[in-house]
């Protein structure tokens, strides 16, 4: 299967991409970011959730408590951000496993960290600053080939 690539050379298009992966999402869809400290991983994820019905100022990188949700939309969005995690059991103790399977779309920021932790079903969102702040994103997974048919 081929990754979904794409470029986001502003916010708008990131705002586009956002509303894709929204419509292309499914309850227990699990989402791995990966990409450096400003890379535009909340943003993206912003960007879904609008999508998806909720408010931009709703959504904020659950940097201490780890895992956020917003519910106000037409899907659960479980929003996971796990760069201070300690440890495995942190994640664990956080009831990851019940988030996947739960009704909603889980998004974690610095997916790669806790990769091993995560179901074979997941998708990975990864995001690169090109020249000029450019994004360059590319999705391997179930979700890359949903956009991909998409596309056509
Ligand atoms: P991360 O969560 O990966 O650390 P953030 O999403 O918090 O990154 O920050 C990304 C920053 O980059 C934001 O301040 C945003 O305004 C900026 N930015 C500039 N261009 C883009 C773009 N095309 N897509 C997403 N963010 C962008
Ligand atoms: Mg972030």
């Amino acid at each position: 299967m081929q990754p979904f690539e794409t470029v986001c050379p502003a916010e708008s298009a990131t705002d586009q991409l956002g509303k894709r992966i929204a419509d292309a999402a499914q309850p227990c869809d699990v989402i791995a970011l990966v990409g450096t400290l400003g890379a535009g991983k909340t943003r993206l994820v912003q960007a879904i959730s609008v999508a998806l019905g909720n408010t931009a100022e709703s959504i904020t990188s659950p940097t201490f408590v780890l895992v956020n949700e917003y519910t106000a939309g037409r899907m659960p969005v479980y929003h996971f951000d796990v760069y201070r995690l300690k440890d495995d059991d942190e994640f664990l103790e956080l009831g990851s496993d019940e988030y996947f399977d739960g009704d909603g779309v889980t998004l974690i920021e610095w997916g790669d960290r806790v990769e091993h932790l995560l179901p074979e079903r997941a998708s990975v969102v990864k995001i690169d600053i090109g020249a000029n702040d450019v994004r360059r994103v590319v999705i391997s997974g179930p979700l890359s080939e949903r956009l991909t048919i998409t596309t056509k």
